[in-house]
């Protein structure tokens, strides 16, 4: 195995990532970015983005993040996608950076990698995921043209992708555990102005049925216990989101949702290693906000480097 030294190691190919690499590029900062999979973050799966200022029609989240990816190419940012982070080991001189490939050596490092979606925790729910059971309406939404569909979940989330499912369904059953959904009112009015969307209230999936693919849901009412069938091909989950700490979890300090705790600086509690991104403890996840602690992180990272 190989060793690189760099100034400093961007954990994390997402909006915070690329924004952080971008401007340390930009300082002239040796970096490098890494992505345990392919670029584009939580952004680059969202069908389109319409409150990222400078898009007044909207953009695709895909098409944003290869922006993003380019403008830190074009500033010199070194990338590795498919390079899995095992563990941050702080050294003398600043961190040593292992990885499922090389080990790689910093004096700063930022991670911003993001989260992943929560599941349900079935057994059914794991056969069948990718036969009928997503998590990204935006990647198999087009799939179930003219069919009916679910979405489990009532927050933002479930609600903004059932309203884009109605795209190619031709019903989708929002599947909410409570008598309320979570989602902010302009969302939920928008669903229920939207014909093609039913919420059925007080449920929860009890079993998902199918050999090969999805062919049933059993929905049980928590008030009545009444369990029944809701036979439809395809069932998206969203129902909240974990972050990606767990290479952090016994170094870095974390909230008790798992997320990485910083000062107003975006330093975590060690010395040199920087948060940005949804990865971080606060409360709201948002691309612009992604794209301010990216920018905040590397200036101070940059600033400390040149004292
Ligand atoms: P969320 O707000 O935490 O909502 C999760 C939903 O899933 C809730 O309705 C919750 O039910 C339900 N749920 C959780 N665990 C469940 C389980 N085991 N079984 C059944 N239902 C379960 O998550 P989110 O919708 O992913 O949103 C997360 C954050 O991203 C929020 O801050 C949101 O504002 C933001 N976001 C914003 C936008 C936008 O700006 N358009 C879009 C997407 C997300 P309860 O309500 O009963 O708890």
């Amino acid at each position: 195995m190989s060793e690189q030294k760099y100034d400093l190691v961007i954990i994390g190919g997402g909006a915070a990532g690329y924004t952080a690499g971008i401007y340390a590029g930009r300082d002239k900062l040796n970096t490098v970015l890494l992505e345990k999979g392919v670029s584009g973050g939580t952004a680059g799966q969202t069908d389109s983005i319409d409150n990222y200022p400078g898009f007044p029609e909207g953009i695709s989240g895909a098409e944003l993040m290869n922006r993003f990816k380019e403008q830190g190419e074009k500033f010199g940012l070194e990338i590795k996608e498919m390079v899995k982070v095992k563990e941050i080991i702080p050294s003398d001189n600043g961190f040593k950076v292992q990885t499922n490939k090389d080990d790689l050596y910093s004096e700063a490092v930022i991670v911003s990698t993001g989260g992943r979606p929560n599941k349900l925790g079935l057994e059914s729910e794991k056969r069948l995921s990718g036969r009928g059971i997503s998590y990204c309406a935006t990647c198999d939404g087009p799939f179930f043209q003219d069919e009916e569909v679910a979405v489990v979940g009532g927050g933002d989330a479930a609600v903004q992708e059932a309203i884009y499912l109605t795209k190619f369904a031709k019903k989708v059953y929002i599947i909410h555990r409570r008598d309320e959904l979570r989602a902010v009112p302009a969302l939920a009015e928008k669903a229920f102005e939207n014909e093609q969307i039913e919420v059925l209230w007080d449920s929860v999936v009890d079993e998902f049925e199918g050999e090969q693919e999805l062919e049933n849901v059993k929905v049980k009412n928590v008030k009545s216990g009444q369990v029944s069938d809701l036979e439809v091909p395809g069932v998206f989950i969203y129902i909240g989101w974990v972050p990606n700490t767990d290479f952090v979890e016994d170094l870095l300090e974390l909230d008790d949702r798992g997320r990485i705790i910083t000062n107003k600086h975006l330093e975590t509690s060690v010395d040199g290693i920087y948060a940005a991104g949804d990865v971080r403890s606060k409360r709201h996840r948002q691309v612009t906000l992604a794209t301010g602690e990216g920018t905040r992180a590397a200036l101070n990272i940059s600033g400390q480097l040149s004292e």
